[in-house]
């Protein structure tokens, strides 16, 4: 049985280069032997997030893992055949539960059979995909090459208390939908919508980034304020989108003595800065599609930056599939492209 040795502390040393490799243990069946895991965060090792993204991984397959505890730098996981089915993870914190479910959606995709998956967590957390990106960005955007997933947010939970639920439910691709990623066309006509979450907040949050939304440089046609009442702990979030016939998304997050001008500044320059570039994909969807275009073995996009979670997945990618990405500067961005090796 053929072993993957992972460095851990390469590139941007964090939890995306363990998801990767768990991933992708799980597709192709490979041993996987990590060493230094999230070496490079302060705190490094396993947290719950990532430790529930491992005993997802585990559970799908029926797998062995050793090293599966909290702090624990080492991991030795060896996946056996993937199972379709019924599948629920409590995370226990505010982790976020968006990078669980995209831990195992390939391999579920290719397990033949439908499968649910509901996971308690974090559905709204800084540093990873919120539930909306997920909903509104990457599901279409991995469907234009036959992965199919329906997704439904059942509670919100923002970071740090955490408590929220999502589900999704995962049609088997199949091999006549054989299609690879193409997002190569800028999004520059788009409508542009923004949404503000708020939860056990004062009204005048809303209000302000409302009003400062409106006077921001970008032409916003409709403004949503969606005030969450059974979240766990308080939340704010607003999000920016593009749309036409696809979504871009970006997102800022309010947190205590970060002023609603921060917030909306920072996600008012996210999304103009993307306009500007003419690229077809922002910078978190590219590190997220990679996966799926080796699979495909083929697909391409353009964006705007080559972010370090970007190189550092396809290092990662490479060790496990006989695939190889290559990056083209162009006029305000990157094609990046995946050619088989
Ligand atoms: P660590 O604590 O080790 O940094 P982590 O497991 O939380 O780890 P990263 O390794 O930093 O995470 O990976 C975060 C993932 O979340 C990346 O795939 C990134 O694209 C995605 N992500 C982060 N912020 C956003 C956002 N605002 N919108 C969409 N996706 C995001």
């Amino acid at each position: 049985m053929e072993t993957i040795y992972i460095d851990g502390s390469r590139g941007e040393g964090g939890g995306q280069i363990l998801r990767t490799s768990l991933t992708l243990a799980c597709v192709t069946g490979k041993h996987l032997r990590m060493e230094n895991i999230r070496s490079a965060r302060r705190k490094p090792g396993l947290a719950k997030q990532h430790l529930s993204c491992v005993h997802a991984s585990r559970q799908i397959c029926d797998g062995q893992c050793r090293g599966d505890a909290i702090g624990s730098q080492v991991l030795d996981f060896q996946p056996g055949p993937v199972r379709s089915g019924d599948y629920s993870f409590d995370i226990g914190s505010a982790g976020s539960a968006s990078l669980v479910i995209q831990t195992i959606l390939p391999a579920l995709f290719l397990a033949g059979k439908p499968s649910t998956v509901t996971v308690t967590g974090g559905t709204h957390n800084p540093w990873a995909p919120p539930f909306d990106f997920l909903r509104e960005a990457f599901i279409p955007a991995i469907a234009t090459a036959g992965f199919r997933a329906d997704c439904r947010l059942i509670k919100h939970g923002f970071f740090p208390a955490g408590g929220g639920k999502i589900t999704f439910e995962i049609q088997p691709r199949h091999e006549s939908e054989d299609t690879a990623i193409d997002l190569c066309e800028s999004i520059s006509e788009a409508q542009i919508h923004a949404r503000i979450y708020t939860a056990r907040l004062p009204e005048h949050i809303a209000h302000k980034q409302k009003t400062l939304l409106r006077q921001s440089k970008l032409n916003i046609e409709h403004i949503e304020h969606v005030e969450v009442t059974d979240s766990d702990g308080p939340g704010n979030c607003l999000m920016i989108s593009l749309v036409n016939k696809r979504t871009v998304i970006f997102t800022a997050f309010g947190m205590r003595r970060k002023p609603s001008r921060d917030v909306v500044d920072e996600a008012v320059t996210l999304a103009s800065d993307f306009l500007t570039s003419g690229a077809a994909v922002d910078r978190y969807l590219a590190d997220q599609l990679l996966i799926y275009m080796a699979l495909s073995k083929a697909g391409q996009y353009t964006t705007n930056e080559l972010s370090t979670h970007l190189t550092t997945n396809i290092e990662t990618i490479k060790k496990f599939l006989p695939v190889d990405f290559k990056t083209e500067q162009q006029d305000g961005g990157y094609r990046v492209f995946c050619v088989p090796v």
